[in-house]
């Protein structure tokens, strides 16, 4: 039986019909870049998620970008960002200009520690970026009341976490000073291509946000401040806009799939020990105002010999991935950011231990068994 990592033909099948009329009606209109459709786009998703504007652009990358650029974030200026998270989190701010400081994580469910964010605030201190990692809301209300207290914003990395919710049932992105959302083809809301959004409650970063995706140009060709091409493509609001409506049903689709794998790995007694083979998936949030504390972007386990667990599932045809096998204090183009006494035990051992299991709307059960017996094979 071969698994894929990841099949979007299920999805795909799903809303076809509305896409491709709308589609080729782009094509012949001859509007290709932004456009009514993207503007429905944006109020689409600023009522899905409850903030009052959304932006739509060019990628998630580009999203935390202009976030950045939006709070004039540059040189001198640190930015708190986890040391355990796609490239694009720390990346941004170099380049605007600033210094990513990192922190480590938290054991079970890989998102920012928060009582590590607190002791590397400084007087130079901007903003904190926590990353909703793998679909789970980072521990986003005590985020809140740090940024209130030492006079932080909070830029959310929301870009794996589309309608994941905190305790108080808001949306992942809803609550930060700025959210940014990534549509990534293999995101749980993915464009097909590359498509980002940014969301905020406040009016004059909203608007900023509208000006440096268009060169900071207020009317044609008279630029009132720094922007680049951040635009969104017409045919992708077309796409996320007919994927928005299935958005709930696709990821209870996922807490579905990783619930009868928590299972099935409950009963095989991999994850029962001291020192288990195998740990499975800590949803943080429990409380009854949220229904989606995890949308299992990713489906993760923390396993055991993961680099030859991962050989062994590969010879039997289920593909899996890492992420991430480097943490950022590790890279060599953070290195200038990384000090001697700096220690990141829980990103050092993500690194070398989670694998990302096969979740996708549309995986079967029988296949979700198949993979949990493989992996029960390995460590018999
Ligand atoms: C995918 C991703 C991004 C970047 O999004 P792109 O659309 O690929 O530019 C940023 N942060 C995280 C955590 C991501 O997973």
């Amino acid at each position: 039986m071969h698994i894929p990592f990841v099949d979007l033909s299920s999805q795909y099948r799903q809303i076809a019909d509305k896409i491709e009329q709308a589609v080729i009606g782009t094509l012949r209109s001859g509007q290709y870049i932004l456009g009514p459709a993207v503007t429905e786009l944006e109020a689409h998703a600023a009522e899905y998620l409850g903030v009052t504007d959304s932006i739509a652009v060019s990628s998630g990358t580009d999203a935390l970008l202009m976030a950045l650029m939006a709070l004039e974030i540059g040189p001198g200026d640190e930015v708190i960002v986890p040391d355990f998270s796609f490239a694009a989190t720390a990346m941004t701010v170099l380049r605007v200009g600033a210094i990513p400081v990192f922190v480590d994580i938290e054991p079970q469910t890989w998102t920012i520690n928060v009582e590590e964010v607190k002791k590397k605030i400084s007087p130079k201190t901007k903003a904190i970026i926590p990353v909703h990692l793998f679909g789970q809301t980072a521990h986003i209300e005590k985020l809140l009341e740090i940024g209130e207290t030492y006079n932080l914003a909070i830029i959310e990395d929301a870009a794996q976490a589309f309608g994941a919710e905190d305790a108080d049932g808001k949306k992942a992105g809803s609550r930060g000073t700025l959210g940014c959302f990534s549509f990534y083809p293999t995101k749980n809301l993915g464009a097909a291509g590359d498509a980002g959004l940014v969301t905020t409650n406040d009016a004059a970063i909203a608007e900023r946000l509208r000006l440096i995706r268009n060169h900071g140009q207020k009317e044609r060709y008279y630029s009132t401040c720094v922007g680049g091409n951040f635009r969104m493509d017409t045919i992708q609001a077309i796409v996320i806009t007919a994927k928005l409506s299935k958005i709930d049903q696709w990821n209870r689709e996922r807490r579905r799939i990783a619930q009868l794998y928590s299972t099935l790995f409950t009963n095989t007694g991999l994850c029962g020990s001291q020192d288990p083979a195998i740990r499975i998936p800590v949803e943080r949030v429990q409380s009854p105002q949220c229904s989606f504390p995890h949308i299992y972007h990713q489906y993760v386990v923390a396993a055991k010999n993961r680099d030859s667990l991962r050989s062994y599932l590969t010879s039997c045809g289920i593909e899996t991935q890492i992420y991430y096998p480097v943490p950022f204090h590790r890279q060599p183009v953070f290195q200038p950011y990384v000090s001697s006494q700096d220690d990141f035990p829980v990103a050092d051992y993500a690194s070398k231990s989670l694998l990302a299991l096969p979740i996708y709307p549309g995986l079967a059960p029988e296949q979700i068994e198949h993979v949990v017996q493989c992996i029960r094979d390995f460590y018999q």
